[in-house]
């Protein structure tokens, strides 16, 4: 089956070949570490992560990066607001990142270039670009001239002067061209810096994913994607630098997610309604939250609610349940992928939602099928929610957790039921009964069958 994807630099879906057969590239930029991330910031997060997953179906070598941005004024000002060192707050917060995106199911990337790993390689940009007289040097700062790209604007559709007037460019005095931007700018002897041919300094934030891109994936890329705020000015940016001092294609296929709004209301860092995943995961386990964040199609706008992820929950809860049901049955390994509806859904630019109804039929499916039947039809939901990364969890641990800390322990479940089995043994139905409402109360619904008692938490 082939694979579209929207690249948004034509501005439409295209079919993806990689530019060496069998092996893909992806870069996605990552987290600027001096805060915790927010549900904004874990989109991109599942969405490249459920790509790669898929791209993993097609072909024998994916290499996926995804940096850190360790070096920045945001790092500084943090680390001197809570009169700590850069290097605490960096691993404090690249620690905590990882942790957070791990409980999202998402897979580590291949590889994880830090920034302050990679100065040579920035400097060696910079001086590339200066000899190609792309950039000059000015009160301290290296910056890039805009104007000397002749198409510079191309993947965001903008023209120099749309640019100025938009005003999302700073003006400064040590720029020729107001949307000149920072390729290298001065530290004074309190702030982190490097030394380099235009003194000591650290580099400006495009400079650092292209640089790695080169440093680590070579000089074209397959695939570079992030959230839809970043095509102006970062990757604009990026391109500008990367073709200007290298020549050549830099990026095959640009993908860019659309924004997550909290009700209502973009999200930012700024507003008091940040919600950060460490947060959430006080409330909702990490698959839920991931599941709300597929559930939209990554280039739609995507809602976040209390209600969506009330939602998620009971989908989930539902699909392990049918899945609890044939915990016994042995199942077929191998799925042959190439007819399912879920990977021809996914195949087609990501498109979760279709992918996600689809699982449900099967699910649906695997309820009413016959015993010879099930092997087959669960062995393909497990094969679909791999894909999307989840119902990665035993069905009975996962109907059994806990999502918060104030709930019945699984323990205490246990002695209770047994409790109600002796009651019943002794033929005292009134104990038997109060033990059930007392449960029932807590929040935990008991299911009699032959084979004894179940019990899972109820989730409203
Ligand atoms: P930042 O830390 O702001 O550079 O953001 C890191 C990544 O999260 C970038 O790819 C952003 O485009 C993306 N991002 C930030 N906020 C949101 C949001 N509310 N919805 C979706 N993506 C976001
Ligand atoms: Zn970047």
């Amino acid at each position: 089956m082939s694979l579209t994807l929207y690249n948004t630099m034509q501005g439409r879906k295209e079919l993806f070949e990689p530019l060496e057969p069998g092996r893909v590239t992806m870069y996605v930029c990552g987290p600027t570490v001096y805060n915790l991330a927010h549900i904004g910031n874990a989109r991109p997060v599942v969405v490249f992560d459920t790509l790669f997953r898929l791209l993993q179906t097609h072909f024998d070598e994916v290499i996926y990066a995804r940096n850190i941005t360790d070096i920045e004024d945001k790092i500084i000002a943090a680390a001197k607001e809570g009169g700590r060192s850069i290097d605490s707050v960096t691993e404090e917060f690249t620690t905590k990142y990882r942790e957070d995106m791990a409980q999202l199911n998402a897979l580590a990337p291949t590889l994880e270039p830090h920034a302050t790993d990679n100065i040579d390689a920035m400097i060696d940009l910079i001086s590339a670009l200066i000899e190609k007289r792309h950039a000059y040097e000015s009160d301290g700062h290296v910056l890039f001239s805009v104007e000397s790209m002749e198409n510079y604007g191309k993947l965001s559709g903008r023209s120099l002067e749309d640019m100025q007037a938009g005003a999302r460019v700073e003006v400064a005095d040590y720029k020729r061209y107001p949307g000149d931007f920072v390729l290298w700018k001065p530290s004074d002897d309190a702030d982190p810096g490097w030394r380099s041919p235009w003194g000591r300094g650290r580099p400006g934030w495009h400079l650092e994913c292209s640089a790695m891109i080169r440093a680590h994936l070579g000089e074209t890329i397959d695939i570079h994607g992030g959230g839809r705020d970043l095509i102006f000015p970062h990757h604009e940016n990026e391109i500008a630098q990367s073709q200007c001092a290298y020549g050549g294609d830099y990026v095959r296929y640009w993908m860019h997610n659309a924004f997550l709004d909290m009700d209502g209301e973009k999200m930012s860092k700024s507003l008091g309604n940040v919600r950060t995943v460490r947060e959430l995961l006080g409330h909702y386990r990490g698959e839920v939250l991931r599941f709300a964040l597929l559930s939209a199609h990554y280039r739609s706008p995507l809602n976040f609610s209390g209600d969506l992820l009330d939602q998620a929950q009971a989908t989930l809860d539902s699909l392990y349940s049918t899945l609890r049901a044939v915990q016994d049955t042995e199942m077929d390994r191998e799925v042959p992928l190439a007819d399912e509806p879920f990977y021809k859904a996914l195949n087609d630019d990501l498109n979760t939602p279709v992918a996600i109804a689809k699982i449900h039929a099967l699910a649906k499916q695997l309820h009413k099928a016959a015993e010879t039947e099930k092997p087959g039809l669960k062995a393909r939901l497990l094969a679909a929610g791999h894909l999307l990364g989840i119902l990665e969890h035993d069905p009975t641990e996962w109907l059994q957790g806990a999502t918060t800390s104030e709930a019945i322990s699984a323990a205490d479940i246990e002695v209770l039921i047994e409790e109600r089995q002796q009651a019943k043994l002794a033929k005292d139905y009134t104990r038997a009964d109060d033990i059930r409402e007392e449960l029932l109360m807590r929040g935990i619904v008991l299911e009699d069958s032959r084979e004894g008692t179940r019990w899972k938490r109820k989730t409203d």
